[in-house]
């Protein structure tokens, strides 16, 4: 596939919208991305030729439901080049995939006065399960802090780690700041305390290519939704050493091997942690998603997206009072900013009646907000699919805010 703006653009049917009868603009990628038709093809395909609840049937529509399923994780499994399908656990999320870390990693090897390393940059997901199994557990939640650019300090991380230190959980990219964290070297440097290191990929996955095994973290987050997927999909890539120690998560059907009235045994990896029917169109559609990003390499995504990043940034700047939050050299796909001090709510408002769709408020990382002592950004957090037009479109919006609130 050619990395052909247009064709891709044609591909994606809700691009065409019109919002207060203008063209749309859609920088709210970090929140959800649109979905190509490709993806919606397959949903459709798959409720109109295969739909069934998967595993343990023997009927042939079983069968070939099971068998698209499990094509799908060894999909997941190539894309981001982990060892085994087996690492591979489907979620409804990033959130999900967080949570199940936290709680099932947390009753296996945290106890009290342990501690677990975290960044003050993170979304509420990779942040509040960890707050809540550390207060459980009578663990210390130990949180790194930014410098003006929105970076992570290697040294300060490096100074927290010891021997209590049961796990580090950090973003791979921020999805306030945009920042790209050193996360090779982190791992690295953990590693060479003992320490294994989460990483939350929600932002990442989507905008770089991502080789867990290269990277060599210990587990792998992200959601569906926000590369190009069905919502309510999700993956948590974990090394199979700590998959196989760790409690499950939820219990019930599929889960199992052998219940018996007064105990039951587990059922193998990935298994072991997908109880209950799962979101089997949904993961058709990540299928879908995952060879349309493969046509386009994710090389190229990153390529082009970095070309939209530096554009914004640079037309954001030539504007007056505008204070960019996160301008790390190594950014991805957004760009957060006040303008003056117009409220984001405000800004977001009136950005929304010439049609274009940004994000506004703390994008679920209020202790960065605090720590930025800001009420919020407005985000706008772009696709392979937006254009430098369109920035120009937010830039001229934002000019208009300024002018209102002149
Ligand atoms: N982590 C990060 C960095 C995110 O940006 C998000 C979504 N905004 C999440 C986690 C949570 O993702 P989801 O809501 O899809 O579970």
């Amino acid at each position: 596939m050619n990395f052909n703006i247009e064709q891709i653009r044609a591909d994606f049917p809700i691009l065409q919208r019109k919002i207060y009868n203008r063209q749309m603009v859609y920088f709210d990628n970090g929140a959800s991305t649109q979905k190509p038709r490709q993806v919606i093809d397959a949903i459709c395909k798959y409720y109109e030729s295969d739909n069934c609840n998967i595993h343990r049937g023997v009927h042939h529509l079983s069968v070939v439901a099971t068998e698209a399923y499990e094509e799908t994780r060894k999909l997941v499994r190539d894309f981001i080049h982990a060892k085994s399908a087996g690492e591979i656990i489907f979620t409804k999320g990033a959130t999900e995939s967080l949570n199940l870390v936290a709680t099932s990693f947390g009753k296996k090897y945290v106890g009290a006065g342990d501690e677990v390393i975290t960044t003050i940059m993170e979304h509420h997901s990779n942040f509040v399960p960890w707050q809540v199994m550390c207060a459980e557990r009578g663990a210390t939640l130990r949180i790194a802090g930014i410098n003006d650019k929105g970076e992570l300090n290697l040294a300060e991380i490096e100074g927290m780690m010891n021997d209590k230190t049961r796990i580090v959980a950090i973003a791979h990219v921020s999805n306030v700041l945009g920042t790209i964290n050193p996360v090779k070297k982190i791992i690295a440097m953990a590693h060479r305390h003992g320490i294994p290191v989460l990483l939350d990929g929600a932002q990442g996955v989507s905008h770089l290519p991502v080789d867990v095994q290269e990277l060599d973290c210990d587990f792998y987050c992200f959601s569906g939704h926000k590369m190009y997927a069905p919502m309510g999909t999700g993956v948590l890539y974990g090394k199979e050493k700590y998959l196989e120690e760790m409690p499950p998560y939820q219990l019930g059907g599929e889960m199992i091997r052998d219940v018996f009235v007064d105990h039951t045994t587990y059922n193998d990896l990935p298994y072991k942690f997908e109880a209950g029917t799962p979101n089997v169109e949904g993961v058709a559609g990540l299928h879908a998603a995952i060879l349309y990003l493969k046509g386009l390499g994710m090389a190229r995504i990153a390529h082009y997206e970095d070309t939209l990043v530096e554009y914004a940034t640079r037309k954001l700047l030539e504007i007056e009072g505008i204070r960019i939050y996160g301008t790390s050299a190594n950014k991805a796909s957004l760009v957060s900013f006040l303008i003056g001090n117009i409220h984001p709510y405000d800004a977001g408002m009136i950005i929304d009646k010439m049609g274009i769709a940004v994000r506004t408020g703390h994008h679920c990382a209020m202790p960065l907000m605090d720590f930025m002592k800001i009420p919020g950004t407005v985000r706008a957090s772009f696709a392979f699919y937006n254009t430098t037009g369109e920035i120009d479109q937010l830039i001229a919006a934002i000019r208009k805010v300024r002018e209102m609130f002149a």
